[in-house]
């Protein structure tokens, strides 16, 4: 027999120990002809499903297995002959995982009785229980130790594992080991116990032990692999290495052979849905969709009814039925205890969705594409995300566990991937370099691209290359959001498991994308504070008016709301307030709900990366005709004047224009939207050429379309999610445009929320009439509220009040008002520096009108928590009163707002001096008009597509100011530009289509 399969091997998963992707290690594996290749990552399977997938896709054996730690330290690699095998190896690792403490799991020799069924062990690296020993010199210890391993696993499943390594001790270790394993009648097998996929990986192996040991290169020079020689060997390579060992060569192909797990897991992997006895989930389903039907749709039923029926088929297809049902479920819960929900994502593509009340976008007014959420030919799960009341999701969370058991639910994992700053951190460290360059160029990377010209020097050169090198490798686990695993048999035997950072929490070692490529059920429960808000302001809005406005039933038609986003005045509403939606705002001018959809789609990274937002833009204001890349596209194209701006439009220019069937054509979305499957990115492009060739497009035609969809696919989002988007942002706009005082006072309390600071909010909010009062101590609750129409602030507003402090101030106020400063402090003994910022809030203004008069009687009042000296007869001192420009200061600095005034009203007299326009003077200035602005800075981003240029948001106190600062004008005052305080900016004014910018020439701080 001729040939090598590689039986240990380790990627990036394993933390910091290995320095190429699972992608990196099969396609290297290909290269050299190797039928087979084991993946055995330390202590997990994280990077499983992905390797399991590539190595498929070349046509090799993907073995699954794990090299364990072992109580004593050592190293025992396992595999997964059998499906039962693999079940054995999860339970084994998470029984490792959650029984040792954080990041270090351990598995004890006892735990493997019972559990090893299916599975081969190979004895392990120099660490493993029978080298490490031999290597001491204890060989009746290696022979106790293989003995054990023996009768643990038996002579079938254990094999005596041999690695070279061009170490001077190698020759006489295999040696040593060979014969041990002749005495006990066991097989040997090679390996090279991987860490990198080519040679060259062993600089970047290095650099990450040393990360791992959180030392430099240096430092950790005792833990580094003494040679470069881990790498992926040839069949040739190893033959030359292991000539002595034939049957260890040969073994490794017959272990291969041997192991056949396939990880795909949909048929077992719905928990079950309880439905009446003579009912399946399909009926069960039928029958909550029927009775649903008249009242979502209570006039024309037909098209609905047809469309029900075409969903309902495919869902039975695909065996989906107790999926609908086990969202609906949750749903139900929801709503039954008042708990805010919307779904969104693909589900709101469907009828069924919108019936059982998981969506509330009708998707046959917004001719949505059912295919995007689920079709018969897609090999994975649909995915639904549902949002919930912040406050409340918790609730859901428990509801899920308790309803399917801890053992059947898990959270998804997240890894946490190096990004250019976190690379040059690292890299930087390792190598040496000095701190402090090291902190400068990551800080620079918040406003550049790439590294500077100058670093490509001598080792700057090393580091150039690591930093490239190291970008997108797994550093730690995180846990995911939202994303919940839920599953019909015990989670462990399916995926191992680990502690989270959240005590009592456990995640899977998946993240979202392997737990939905393996097949397995995973929900989104997220937080949405928005739907808090919204919540709260319904119950406010009930409160002061008596009505309870149903969301559902609003019409989507309301002037107020299209006249509010024509004039982009939006701070507060969901989705379409930021900077770059409110300059979109005014070109979109929305006339409609799909306009609304259409607004929320485009302002994303993928229709600008696609450079498809600016002719969106133009063809909508008419200053540019709307064409076709080929008259076939107009149906498809032609609601988004001739631009792709939802996902579902590139599954249907797929299908028109390449021939895809819908099936094929979701495996392309899902395929753009990974970004690191090149190879399949190709072939799809050739039949989608192919296919366009066909139907008479010329080739050029074909390829320019397809590399627009590609363009666009990896960020943008599906028409559905836009729309149940749109939704929310059109019943905060509602909100906000009828009861604006409810609205700001529950947009307040669910701070931080949106774009904006809460200054912002409630400046704005001032601007259109709402009262904002000040925190008061007998009147104001822990959280704000409206009192007679306006708003007054929460004492959770002012700096340094928690919640113990808080109570304590209510609890005496049960007793009645407090009457005076002195009677404050006596009844509540809050420590001084808090009393002192309640004055500062105004919380005090009621007793003496001026705050430092209240500050200075506070310092006469001698008393501590507990003690009280209350003789405070007036010794007649005169003081300044506080100005209205100093109350403001301190307002901002203990609850970050002023309620009842501005800070910029402060210096506006010198800023006149200076030649300074306010916000509002800009709405009569003339393009091309040079002038100064100034405010305090809201926001600054350098988004990455914008090619090195700033955006900056100053507020003063008439409303907001855009800055648009050029690449040169930036670098010449980086350090005025990033800093904080006031700035005044000096530039010209650009205005078009009702857009307002300052483009900037210079900038300077108050003197
Ligand atoms: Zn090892
Ligand atoms: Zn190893």
């Amino acid at each position: 027999m001729n040939g090598y399969a590689e039986l240990h091997c380790h990627s990036c998963f394993s933390l910091l120990d290995g320095a190429s992707t699972p992608e990196m290690l099969v396609r290297r594996a290909a290269e050299l002809g190797l039928p087979a290749l084991a993946l055995t990552d330390h202590n997990g399977l994280y990077g499983a499903v992905r390797f399991h997938t590539a190595a498929r896709e070349r046509g090799i054996r993907p073995i699954i297995g794990a090299e364990m730690t072992l109580a004593d330290g050592a190293h025992l690699v396992l595999l997964a002959e059998t499906r039962a095998g693999y079940a054995n190896l999860c339970r084994l690792i998470s029984r490792a995982q959650l029984e040792g403490s954080k990041d270090n799991a351990r598995l004890k020799m006892g735990w493997l009785r019972g559990w090893t069924e299916g599975l081969i062990a190979l004895t392990g690296c120099r660490q493993g229980p029978v080298a490490r020993t031999l290597l001491q010199g204890q060989r009746d210890k290696a022979l106790a130790a293989l003995q054990r391993l023996k009768t643990l696993f038996g002579p079938e499943h254990l094999y005596v594992e041999l690695q070279h390594h061009l170490l001077r001790e190698d020759d006489a270790l295999l040696a040593d080991l060979a014969e041990l394993s002749e005495h006990l009648g066991l097989p040997t097998a090679a390996a090279n116990n991987v860490h990198y996929a080519y040679r060259e990986g062993y600089r970047l192996h290095d650099v990450l032990t040393a990360i791992r040991h959180n030392a430099s290169l240096h430092q950790a020079q005792k833990h580094l692999r003494p040679n470069s020689e881990f790498f992926l060997k040839s069949p040739e390579e190893m033959g030359a290495l292991f000539a002595a060992y034939p049957d260890a060569l040969d073994n490794t192909l017959r272990i291969a052979r041997r192991c056949n797990v396939d990880l795909h897991f949909r048929a077992e992997a719905l928990p079950p849905q309880p439905v009446a006895t003579h009912q399946t989930p399909d009926q069960r389903l039928a029958e909550l969709c029927r009775a649903a039907l008249p009242k979502r749709y209570p006039q024309d039923r037909n098209a609905a009814e047809r469309q029900l029926h075409h969903e309902l088929r495919v869902i039975w297809e695909t065996h989906l039925a107790g999926y609908c049902l086990l969202v609906w479920d949750i749903v139900r819960f929801a709503e039954e205890r008042g708990i805010q929900v919307r779904g969104r994502g693909s589900a709101a593509n469907s009828i069924v969705a919108y019936l059982l009340r998981i969506t509330n976008v009708d998707p046959l007014a917004h001719n949505l594409l059912f295919e995007r959420f689920l079709s018969t030919e897609a090999r994975v799960m649909p995915d639904i995300d549902l949002d919930f009341c912040a406050r409340r999701r918790e609730e859901v969370i428990q509801y899920v566990y308790e309803r399917y058991g801890e053992a059947h639910v898990g959270m998804v994992c997240n890894y946490v991937t190096y990004r250019k700053r976190s690379a040059v951190r690292d890299v930087g460290k390792a190598l040496g370099l000095p701190p402090d360059t090291v902190d400068s160029l990551a800080k620079s990377l918040r406003w550049e691209d790439g590294l500077p010209e100058g670093v490509s020097q001598g080792i700057w050169n090393e580091f150039r290359a690591l930093w490239e090198q190291i970008q997108g490798l797994p550093r730690h686990l995180s846990i995911h959001v939202g994303g919940m695993c839920i599953t019909a048999k015990p989670l462990n035997g399916l995926v191992p498991l680990e502690r989270a950072t959240m005590p009592g929490r456990v995640v899977v070692q998946w993240d979202k994308d392997g737990v939905e490529d393996a097949g397995l059920i995973k929900l989104d429960l997220l937080s949405l504070r928005t739907l808090s808000a919204v919540e709260e302001c319904l119950q406010l809005v009930e409160q002061n008016h008596g009505i309870r406005i149903d969301l559902d039933a609003l019409p989507l038609d309301d002037p107020a709301v299209y006249d509010a986003l024509q004039r982009a005045d939006t701070i507060g509403a969901f989705q379409v307030e930021s900077r770059a939606q409110q300059q979109a705002l005014v070109k979109m001018k929305p006339r409609c709900f799909t306009d609304i959809v259409v607004e929320v789609a485009i302002i994303r990274p993928g229709p600008l990366l696609g450079n498809m937002v600016h002719p969106f833009f133009r063809r909508r204001q008419g200053l540019e005709r709307v064409t076709y890349a080929h008259s076939m596209l107009k149906p498809i194209l032609e609601e988004t004047l001739g631009v792709i701006v939802f996902q579902e439009q590139v599954i249907r220019v797929a299908m028109v224009m390449g021939g895809f069937t819908p099936g094929e054509a979701d495996l392309l979305r899902r395929a753009m939207s990974r970004h690191r499957a090149e190879e399949e990115m190709r072939a799809f492009r050739e039949r989608f050429v192919l296919g366009a060739v066909s139907q008479g497009v010329s080739r050029k035609a074909a390829e320019r379309v397809f590399s627009q969809l590609a363009g666009f696919a990896s960020y943008g989002f599906c028409k559905s999610h836009a729309a149940a988007f749109a939704k929310t942002a059109y019943d905060t706009l509602y909100l906000r445009a009828h009861y604006p005082a409810e609205y700001t006072c529950a947009l307040l309390n669910h701070q931080p929320m949106g774009f904006y600071p809460p200054r912002v909010v409630a400046g704005d909010a001032q601007r259109h009439g709402v009262k904002v009062l000040p925190v008061h101590v007998n009147r104001s609750e822990d959280r704000c509220t409206m009192q007679d129409g306006a708003v007054r602030l929460g004492f959770a507003y002012v700096d340094g009040l928690g919640e113990a402090a808080i109570a304590r101030i209510l609890k005496a106020r049960e007793k009645g008002v407090f009457l005076s400063l002195a009677d404050f402090c006596r009844r509540t003994r809050l420590p001084r520096r808090l009393v002192e910022n309640l004055i500062l809030a105004g919380g005090m203004d009621d007793w003496s009108g001026d705050r430092r008069r209240s500050l200075w009687e506070l310092g006469r009042l001698r008393y501590t928590e507990n003690e009280l000296s209350l003789a405070l007869p007036d010794n007649g001192v005169r003081l300044k009163p506080m100005t209205h420009g100093e109350e403001l200061i301190g307002e901002v600095a203990v609850t970050g707002l002023a309620a009842e005034g501005h800070v910029m009203e402060l210096v506006r007299d010198r800023l006149d001096q200076m030649g300074v326009s306010t916000s509002r003077d800009l709405e009569t200035a003339k393009s091309g008009e040079r002038v100064k602005v100034a405010g305090m800075v809201v926001v600054r981003q350098a988004p990455p597509t914008a090619k090195g240029f700033v955006f900056l948001t100053l507020e003063d106190e008439h409303g907001l100011v855009n800055v648009i600062v050029r690449p040169d004008v930036f670098q010449q005052q980086k350090a005025a530009w990033v800093g904080s305080g006031i700035l005044v900016v000096e530039g010209r004014v650009q205005k078009a289509s009702g857009r307002v910018d300052v483009l900037a020439e210079g900038v300077g701080g108050m003197q």
